[in-house]
């Protein structure tokens, strides 16, 4: 089951709390990701243009849990 990060915005796109901090989505989309006090990645904002969009579902792909939610 899915259980995302309280920390996140709501939105489309939600971190996993078993983000197991390997950091890529946060490395890849700082825009859009970032750490929060556990070292877990969150959604601090969700994609505000098409470029953040198809890098964000570049980490959905490329979480190695699968730990991005896309409610999409
Ligand atoms: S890519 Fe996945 S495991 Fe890595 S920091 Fe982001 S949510 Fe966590």
């Amino acid at each position: 089951m899915f259980v995302a990060n309280p920390s996140c915005v709501p939105g489309r796109f939600a971190n996993s709390q078993n983000c197991v901090r390997c950091e890529l989505c946060v490395n890849h989309v700082p825009e859009v990701f970032a750490l929060d006090s556990h070292g877990k990645a969150y959604v601090k904002m969700q994609p505000q243009s098409q470029v953040e969009l198809s890098l964000v579902l570049q980490c959905v792909e490329t979480c190695p849990i699968s730990g991005i939610r896309d409610l999409k």
